[in-house]
């Protein structure tokens, strides 16, 4: 039997927890959950709102379910979720951007992966506050050293590429599309304009793809991968990126198979993983048993197949898929009016996916 951590977060966090813990129970997988709390609401009870129990759960397990946790604006503590990424060394974000028919979007057959890389790049958090001492001491040695002249009145962010950064990513990103099949990796970049930086990632995309060269690979610069993605995303497999351009295009790609709602997602490192939904929170629809558990499900999918269970994952997702199809035992966000009064809670979405789940098998 698997133990699998699950955090379940606050604001909505809790009720579509328990929606994708029972789907994933209904496929006959075998999991030991070790339920953890993370959030606001164990923060006022624990002055925390990561208790060491929960790291210590999820560092023991390798692999967590996780609900979305609010981030305190202003007490000092940076955010769960940066602290569980750095934590455990989660290098690798993983969003499969997928269209699933009944889904409203401008776009059908999209079947896309970003692979962001989530350590480096301009966010690192190594910054520099305008008018600081530290500031104007960097600024009067760069000015020093280099023939372009930064302004004294600068706040200055410092993107941190390395090839050791890149070179796992992006050989992350061909072990991923040979598990799953797929056929072409495509790297992202600036490396026109940013060659210390951006080049290396490319240089280094271009060794490692030498290294898999059973999988296709090309460069894409990333203002032209953005209009590809826009006029043909069929043409894309898995992209690899740097971890600013990954996270705009994540929700490029979100976008085009229909919003967040849908959108699974995971952090992967060496020593665990940590899948979870896009979306954040929600908090005012807390406790309401209204919003779209299907994120979360689908980011179970994701661990199931993480954790070899391809069987039970198809089962979940092709259960997921029907129900969204049918459109009618479906959450209000995925109706055509929002309004609709047949849009049923999270839960009841789950028993629809239960229910065809047991139909399936
Ligand atoms: P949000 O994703 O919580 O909400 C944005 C909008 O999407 C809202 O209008 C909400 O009503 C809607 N929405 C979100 N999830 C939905 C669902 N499952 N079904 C239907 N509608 C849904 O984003 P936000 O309001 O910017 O963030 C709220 C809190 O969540 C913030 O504190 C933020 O830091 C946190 N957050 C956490 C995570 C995470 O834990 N991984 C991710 C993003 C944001």
């Amino acid at each position: 039997m698997t133990s699998v951590t699950l955090v379940t977060g606050d604001g909505i966090g809790p009720e579509i927890a328990e929606a994708a813990r029972r789907c994933i129970d209904a496929t006959g997988v075998k999991i030991n959950w070790e339920i953890r709390e993370a959030g606001a609401d164990v923060m006022a009870r624990q002055g925390t709102p990561l208790p060491d129990a929960t790291v210590e759960s999820i560092r023991k397990n390798g692999i967590a379910l996780k609900a979305p946790i609010t981030t305190p604006v202003g007490t000092g503590f940076r955010s769960v979720n940066v602290h569980l990424r750095q934590a455990l060394d989660l290098y690798a974000c993983l969003r499969p951007c997928k269209s699933y028919k009944g889904v409203r979007s401008k776009y059908t057959g999209i079947d896309l992966v970003v692979v962001r890389e989530n350590t480096e790049d301009l966010y690192a958090g190594v910054e520099f506050e305008k008018g600081k001492d530290d500031t104007a001491e960097l600024i009067n040695w760069l000015n020093s050293h280099s023939k372009k002249q930064i302004r004294q009145d600068s706040g200055i962010s410092i993107k941190p590429i390395s090839i050791t950064g890149t070179r796992r990513i992006v050989q992350f990103a061909f072990d991923y599309a040979r598990k799953m099949g797929r056929k072409k990796v495509t790297s992202v970049h600036k490396a026109n304009i940013m060659k210390f930086t951006d080049g290396l990632w490319l240089e280094v995309s271009r060794q490692v793809a030498a290294e898999n060269s059973d999988i296709e690979f090309e460069d894409r610069i990333v203002d032209n991968m953005c209009m590809q993605l826009v006029q043909k995303p069929e043409l894309y497999d898995v992209l690899v990126l740097p971890n600013l351009y990954g996270d705009i295009l994540s929700d490029l790609c979100a976008g085009l198979v229909g919003g967040l709602g849908v959108a699974p997602g995971a952090n992967i490192g060496e020593k665990g993983a940590i899948f979870e939904a896009t979306h954040g929170s929600a908090p005012k629809y807390k406790g309401l048993n209204k919003v779209n558990p299907i994120a979360l499900i689908l980011s179970g999918v994701l661990m199931l197949r993480h954790i070899g269970k391809m069987t039970e994952a198809d089962k979940l997702e092709t259960a997921v898929a029907a129900v969204i199809a049918e459109g009618k035992d479906v959450t209000y966000d995925m109706k055509e009016d929002r309004n609709d009064p047949s849009a049923v809670g999270t839960s009841q979405m789950a028993d629809a996916i239960i229910a065809k789940i047991k139909k399936g098998s």
